[in-house]
Formats: structure tokens, sequence, C-alpha cells
């Protein structure tokens, strides 16, 4: 174990972030302190944080470095062990040996990479998402006798479900979001098939309810309204319907 991992076990990622003066709030979240926002959408987790709007993702020791802007991971480590007195053997002749800095790195890249999975996983799950909420509005029907976009069939069946598993992802710890890996891969196929989306791929056509609709409600619309009848009540009930509808 490295003195790296000491401050990371010592030092949860909240008291530190807090103590540097950026409040976490109940849900965990915190407004990202490397890019403006008004609302928080950067999550702290036990020994990391990761932020869902410009996707900076750090432990503590990159925070630091990042964050005050210092020269190295080292000296970041000096800092936090002065900061928090971490009781760390830094003194000034504390010099990483080569091993223990090139296991920081690999597990450091090792993190870097799977924080570019994590991001563009989650990007892929939210546009699946907004996609079937754009389609959900964009092409509902207008009136009963519209035919009816596919788009609008497909956002019905799909948009609670997008919405769930990018919920259910985004209250996934960070390190085991690998489960979604399965989901996120079919999201990109159903993106992949909807953005190219072509001609041939017909409108559904709700015929029997279109028939249904006629029979129904297409009287009342072709009937001039001083045609129907005031002398009862249902009559005078369907004109007033028909005239609203109008
Ligand atoms: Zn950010």
């Amino acid at each position: 174990m490295t003195q790296f991992d000491i401050a990371k076990d010592k030092l949860p990622m909240k008291d530190a972030l807090e103590s540097y003066g950026i409040s976490v709030n109940r849900n965990g979240m915190c407004l990202c302190p490397f890019h403006s926002e008004k609302t928080p959408s950067c999550k702290v987790y036990s020994d990391s944080l990761h932020c869902f709007g410009c996707g900076e993702h750090h432990d503590i020791i990159s925070f630091t470095k990042m964050y005050f802007n210092l020269d190295t991971q080292l000296d970041a480590l000096k800092k936090l062990n002065d900061d928090f007195s971490l009781g760390l053997s830094l003194d000034k002749s504390y010099n990483p040996n080569k091993t223990e800095i090139s296991e920081y790195v690999k597990r450091k890249t090792e993190k870097e990479q799977y924080a570019d999975w994590e991001k563009s996983a989650w990007k892929t799950l939210r546009d699946r998402f907004r996609l079937m909420r754009e389609f959900k509005e964009k092409y509902a029907p207008k009136n009963p006798y519209d035919n009816i976009d596919s788009r609008f069939v497909t956002a019905c069946h799909y948009l609670e479900y997008s919405e769930y598993i990018l919920e259910e992802y985004m209250n996934t710890p960070f390190e085991e979001r690998r489960q979604f890996e399965d989901e996120v891969d079919s999201a990109k196929e159903f993106l992949n098939k909807w953005l190219n989306y072509c001609p041939e791929i017909k409108p559904i056509t709700n015929a029997k309810k279109k028939e249904e609709a006629s029979i129904e409600l297409l009287p009342k619309f072709t009937k001039k309204r001083e045609e129907v009848s005031a002398d009862s009540l249902l009559k005078r009930r369907r004109r007033a319907s028909a005239g609203n509808i109008a």
C-alpha cells in the first residue's frame, strides 16, 4: 500500500470537499468545482467524485492537484497530509520509489479508462431517454383521425423504461456501473436505428381506431349545428360537445 492509498483510505472525499468549502447535499451531490453551474450535477462517492455535467472524474489526489493547480500528484499528497494531519511520513526526504508511482499511475489509468466508458455509457442512456421524450411529444397524433406515427408508439412503449434505467444507473455506485454494459449496448443500437430513421419505416395506421372514431364522432363533425335538433337532451349535449371540439 502506497502513501497515496493510505491518504485515500484515511480521507473520505466528502470530508475533503467540505473542508475546502464545497458543500455536499443530502443526495451526495455538489456544485461542480470544475465548471460553472447553478444546480448540482457532481456526484460525490466515498473515494471519488464524478460530474455529470462536464465529465470530470477525480479521486482525492487528482482532485486536489487540479483544484489547487498543483504540479504533481506528490504535491497534492503533501498538501492533503498537511491540511488534514494525515500523519504520512512525507518529510523532505520522502521520495516515492518508482514501483510506488508506477503502481499508482497504472491504477489511475485503469480508472480513467473506466471513467471514459462510464461517461459515454451515461450519455448513451441519457440520449435514449431524451429521444423517447422527444418522440412522444413531437409525433403524438393531433386529432383522432391522424395516422399513428411509429415513433410515437415506440416512445409510449419505451419512455418509462428508459427513464427507469437511467435513474437506476445514476443511483448505482460509480464503480459498479459495468453491470449496465448490455443495457448500454442495446441503447446504442436503438439510437443508431432511430437516429438514422429511414422513410421506409412506415407509420403504423391504427385502422380500427379510425373506424371506431368515424362511427362515434364523425356525424357530429359533418352535421351543421343548425341541423342538430334542440328538442332532446341527448342532442343538445352532442351539439355542445361538437361546438367544443370545433
Ligand atoms: Zn463539471
